[in-house]
């Protein structure tokens, strides 16, 4: 007697399998520029869907180590990290995960090749894009500060592709005090007499991929004010020249719902040297570099998961049979998965319409009205696609019946991967508010955001489906009469429903642009279905 036996979902080229991404580079990249560049897209697709899935799903119980003391009493707080780990590593320095964005072959658009990178490596090798998020934030920060001696010390180890060579970063702000409110941070700096030297002294509560080489970190020097305004932001590298660490401890790693191949630490610095970064105060503010680049790849990560889950979903579709037909043609299984796809496809959108601003803010090529687009972009981007990214997550589990939740699948770390995605970098209620203060920046919130309605509605032109057009018109209408009719508490009540709306209004006007062309140019009519899908399940959450 024959037995049943159920096909897994399978994993092809990840760059040639995803007509979204590819649609959409062929839409955004002159054909020079994109044929220069899809070797590098083929290759990580390539090794996403092939070497790098399989040792993800061979690594899957490994998990990275804290070894405080050697056999003879030393204190060594060593850190093991997993075989996928110790791959992702050189293929992230080698491929130019990082350094694309920096040698700007193809100037502003070399942001939106790094994050095309970053998509597909990212969902088969377990969050390495958290310590390459503030490895580049770390680049972007120092290139940034204008301290040449630290810019010629360490931004080549960050940005180069020799894997021997090539450093991380950690970032090192939240305290027990809290992550969101950092102007409580409690660590101390102690200028050393005669030198330009500092020692930190204090407690760090989360500080990811402590493997890394460096860290930028606030702390407040001795004498300065409270609040953010008191604390200045630090150099410092973690090892010293024997490869001692540097008057840090590592206490534990966290016990984490997931991320769990990140160690990520609870520290004692107790006389850390740390340099100054760009004078002493005004930490906070000059950190703002550094989070606008981890922000960004919290959305490409974001989005490439949401793409991962329903590459495997629609794959295992097609080969799971139940009442006499597959998944693939029963009309309410479809539904589900193609409304997660209009989800997935919104966000993709916007997060890379963020990745092109961010890649012309830095070749200084942007107008002061997509500079405001950015600023106010980046956080509405970040919360919108994190909270996108959980929901994609778990009902891509539920697309898979009993199989979603059980461990050896590899489908569970999706969901748990994701629910990080709106914590850290700041969670949805504390960008909602940052939102907010972007409207603010331009003096007055309600012309911040007619011209961020102006942005919107200039991209939709020439787009025929006038419903869609209509409905991103009414939320931003709506936002609109809800920002000049609240304040005080309900205006930071309603902050995190408001900026929603702006997100969600902001991916359909973004997809259906895209839609349009895609349907000029290539005729394809599945982003149209996908953007007419999005804009029925709504986007206004203001009530
Ligand atoms: C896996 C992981 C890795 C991390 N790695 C790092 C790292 O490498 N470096 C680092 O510095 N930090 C890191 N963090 C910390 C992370 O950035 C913080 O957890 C986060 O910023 C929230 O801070 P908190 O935990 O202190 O929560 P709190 O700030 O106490 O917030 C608790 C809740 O209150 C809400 N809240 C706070 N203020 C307001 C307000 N004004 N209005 C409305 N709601 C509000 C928040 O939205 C949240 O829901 C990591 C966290 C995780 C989970």
């Amino acid at each position: 007697m024959t037995q049943f036996q159920q096909a897994p979902p399978a994993l092809g080229n990840q760059y040639d399998d995803d007509r979204v991404l590819r649609s959409y580079l062929a839409r955004v990249l002159p054909a020079d520029v994109l044929n220069d560049i899809q070797e590098s897209l083929v290759e990580m697709g390539r090794l996403a869907g092939g070497e790098l899935y399989e040792l993800q799903l061979a690594d899957r119980l490994n998990e990275p180590t804290l070894t405080q003391w050697d056999a003879w009493g030393n204190r060594i707080d060593k850190i093991g990290v997993t075989p996928l780990w110790r791959r992702a590593e050189r293929i992230a320095a080698e491929h130019g995960l990082v350094a694309t964005a920096y040698e700007q072959k193809h100037g502003s658009l070399s942001r939106v090749h790094q994050c095309a990178l970053a998509y597909l490596f990212t969902p088969s090798t377990d969050i390495y894009s958290c310590p390459l998020a503030m490895t580049d934030g770390a680049a972007r920060t120092l290139l940034n500060s204008g301290n040449q001696a630290l810019i010629d010390h360490a931004v080549p180890h960050l940005i180069t592709r020799d894997p021997q060579k090539f450093w991380t970063a950690g970032q090192w702000m939240t305290e027990l005090t809290g992550g969101s409110d950092v102007g409580l941070s409690e660590t101390i700096a102690k200028q050393e007499s005669g030198s330009n030297t500092y020692r930190l002294y204090g407690r760090k509560w989360f500080t990811s991929a402590i493997a890394s080489q460096m860290a930028l970190t606030l702390a407040r020097p001795e004498g300065n004010g409270p609040g953010g305004r008191g604390l200045a932001l630090f150099y410092l590298e973690t090892r010293d020249e024997h490869g001692r660490r540097h008057n840090i401890q590592i206490n534990r790693l966290k016990d984490k719902l997931g991320t769990r191949k990140v160690p990520t630490a609870e520290l004692t610095l107790d006389g850390t040297p740390a340099q100054l970064v760009k004078g002493p105060s005004d930490g906070v503010r000059n950190i703002a570099p550094l989070l606008n680049i981890t922000r960004l790849w919290n959305g490409i990560s974001a989005v490439s998961l949401m793409r991962r889950g329903l590459a495997l979903s629609f794959d295992y579709a097609s080969k799971r049979t139940a009442f006499g037909a597959p998944l693939s043609e029963k009309p309410l299984h479809v539904d589900t998965l193609v409304t997660l796809q209009a989800e997935f496809e919104a966000a993709f959108h916007l997060a890379f319409y963020v990745a092109e601003l961010t890649g012309r803010s830095e070749t200084h090529e942007i107008s002061d009205d997509d500079g405001l687009l950015l600023r106010l972009l980046t956080p509405v981007m970040k919360l919108t696609t994190g909270k996108q990214a959980v929901m994609v997550a778990s009902e891509v589990l539920e697309s898979f019946g009993g199989a979603g939740y059980v461990e050896d699948t590899g489908l569970p770390v999706l969901l748990r991967d994701s629910q990080v995605l709106p914590i850290w970098e700041g969670t949805t209620n504390v960008l909602a508010l940052d939102t907010l203060r972007a409207l603010q920046s331009d003096g007055d919130p309600q012309r911040g955001l007619k011209r961020f309605e102006a942005a919107v509605m200039l991209c939709m032109e020439g787009v025929n489906d006038s419903r869609i057009v209509n409905v991103v018109r009414a939320a931003l209408d709506h936002a609109a009469s809800w920002l000049a009719q609240v304040e005080g508490d309900a205006l930071e009540a309603g902050a995190r429903r408001f900026s929603l709306t702006l997100g969600r209004a902001v991916e359909l006007a973004l997809l259906i642009k895209h839609a349009q062309w895609a349907l000029d140019y290539k005729e394809d009519r599945k982003s149209l279905e996908s953007a007419q899908r999005f804009a029925s399940v709504g986007v206004d959450h203001i009530f």
